[in-house]
């Protein structure tokens, strides 16, 4: 199918659907230089990301984070909403969308104007402390970082979607972690790790807007986090119609009505010039 008939079928599947709940991943914002964890097949195309659980328990797991996170934050900071982000935007504005439900932390949504949405996996902008749930902002944490951990002399490392990067054995014997400055806590960025879980307002908020929902179209996500796959399967039970726009396999491709395999930037970006 051309590019201008996905477009086409998209707009049409959107038109017929008047509460569209749409539940977006990384295939959205690899457009804006952050890259996948997985390829078409839905398989990890790089290492999986740090485990809640390492991270709660070993101090090591938290220095090899934190350090990776120091290298890698200012692109991930950087990065600009592309064409999927403003289009979507835009049909909200024009009433075509009700809500957005996104896996991704980097509020790239947001800053394109996207005016109702829930960060299923939290936010990478905000740390929280984990013993007095102070929270404060990433950039602040950023500053502090810099400030404390002179990493100048590593110049080659991969930048990862969850906004550290990628480095062989990283020397961590002077690397200082940054701790809560209320209470001299643990610092967790404000996401949901890798095994951990939704936090139970956020879960019964997106379940909540699956149940008023007439559709849901699921953009650049193969779904295989369980916490988006649910939502899906949950919209099926209900029987309301269910679209997919993405690269490759999704975990729910048999409760798909319609499946358009295709780039999200191209395709919503032509969504976008012929119907906006
Ligand atoms: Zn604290």
């Amino acid at each position: 199918m051309s590019c201008d008939r996905q477009a086409e079928e998209l707009f049409f599947f959107m038109e017929g659907v008047k509460r569209l709940l749409v539940i977006t991943g990384a295939g959205c914002s690899t457009g804006s230089g952050i890259s996948d964890y997985r390829d078409a097949k839905g398989s990890w195309k790089i290492a999986p990301p740090i485990e809640h659980q390492d991270f709660l328990r070993s101090e090591k797991a938290r220095k090899r984070y934190w350090l990776r996170s120091q290298l890698g934050f200012p692109s991930f900071r950087n990065a600009k909403p592309n064409q999927a982000h403003v289009v979507l935007a835009g049909l909200e504005e024009k009433g075509l969308v009700e809500a957005v439900v996104t896996q991704n932390v980097d509020r790239l949504h947001q800053k394109a104007g996207q005016q109702k949405v829930i960060d299923l996996h939290g936010r990478l902008d905000q740390v929280r402390c984990l013993d007095c749930g102070q929270i404060s902002l990433r950039a602040e944490i950023q500053d502090w970082l810099e400030l404390n951990n002179d990493l100048t002399q590593i110049q080659s490392f991969e930048l990862r979607p969850d906004g550290d990067a990628s480095i062989d054995d990283p020397d961590l014997s002077s690397f200082q972690e940054p701790n809560c400055v209320k209470c001299g806590g643990t610092l967790q960025p404000d996401v949901v790790f890798f095994g951990g879980s939704v936090p139970q307002v956020i879960s019964q908020e997106t379940q909540d807007l699956v149940d008023s929902s007439d559709g849901v179209l699921v953009i650049g996500t193969s779904l295989m986090a369980f916490s988006s796959f649910r939502l899906v399967r949950k919209a099926h039970q209900r029987g309301v119609p269910i679209a997919s726009l993405n690269l490759g396999v999704t975990r729910a491709d048999d409760l798909l009505d319609k499946k358009i395999v295709g780039d999200c930037v191209q395709v919503l970006g032509l969504l976008g010039r012929k119907f906006l």
